[in-house]
């Protein structure tokens, strides 16, 4: 991998960058459309990250399906599929880590400690072997995409960060690879939380600014779904994430419900 980056690097082609997860949807093959409008050429990573999951949490279940990935990939003639294996990533004696403080402690950090220490630590690892112009993240992993951006510039990597829209369903559920986890009637209980996210917008464009009416709305909203359980719903400012009593020009209104087997989230930034 790093070879062939060197390779193109020196022919003064512009590298550009989509990681995942695999089990790939429309939401990944957009950011792999849109990594080929900013880059001459497009490595896509496939890595189910092992330390951005709690012990408890889906690592071993996690969908997985590297055969249909790389169909999907070929179709887009994406330059390469990056699939290392979990021992060259985190080789016997590793020790060291990247944690973006601040940033990585409310919202999905609250009740997941370790998760962004080990999505900053992998990220900066593929860099580091990609060596990317640009990469591109979708704007549904919201504090994630905060995240990359503090780090890219905290260590001065050379590296332009493109956030990419939620790309949804039909019916307003952002697409997601653990959406795979719920059953049909769960599926049909996952549209409360765009279904709220629109209420809150609706809310905010009628002159409402109190976030602590619309995340009341919007709890109310996801409780008439007898299915969902609320885990967080919070509104922060776009760049530090820090809570907000009032939304002046915009805000970020993320959240996380439980459905079934599935943990999902999703985000919507209100403006004002
Ligand atoms: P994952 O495989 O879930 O780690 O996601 C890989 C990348 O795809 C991340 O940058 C995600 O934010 C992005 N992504 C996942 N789902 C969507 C979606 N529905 N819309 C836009 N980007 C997405």
């Amino acid at each position: 991998m790093a070879s062939w980056s060197e390779t193109k690097r020196r022919q003064g082609r512009r590298i550009a960058f989509v990681p995942t997860m695999g089990f790939l949807h429309e939401g990944h093959l957009s950011l792999v459309r849109h990594a080929k409008e900013r880059g001459d050429c497009v490595v896509v990573s496939i890595f189910v990250n092992p330390t951005q999951f709690a012990p408890t949490e889906d690592f071993t279940a996690y969908p997985r399906d590297l055969s249909r990935d790389n169909r999907l990939l070929q179709a887009e003639a994406v330059d390469v599929l990056f699939h290392p294996p979990v021992e060259e990533i985190y080789p016997t004696g590793c020790q060291t880590h990247v944690e973006v403080e601040t940033l990585s402690k409310p919202l999905c950090g609250m009740l997941r400690p370790a998760h962004f220490r080990g999505v900053a630590t992998v990220v900066t690892k593929l860099f580091n072997i990609v060596r990317p112009h640009a990469a591109i993240f979708g704007e549904k992993d919201y504090q994630q995409l905060q995240i990359i951006r503090r780090l890219v510039r905290d260590l001065m990597l050379d590296i332009e960060i493109i956030g990419h829209p939620i790309v949804r369903e039909a019916d307003g559920v952002a697409m997601s690879s653990r959406n795979a986890y719920l059953n049909a009637e769960e599926r049909k209980a996952a549209v409360c939380l765009s279904r709220s996210l629109r209420k809150a917008e609706c809310m905010v464009r009628r002159g409402e600014a109190s976030a602590k009416a619309i995340i009341e709305a919007v709890g109310a909203e996801i409780k008439n779904e007898p299915l969902a359980i609320v885990e967080y719903i919070k509104i922060g400012d776009l760049e530090t994430l820090d809570e907000v009593d009032e939304i002046r020009d915009s805000a970020v209104l993320a959240l996380a419900v439980r459905i079934g087997k599935a943990r999902l989230i999703d985000n919507k930034v209100l403006i004002r």
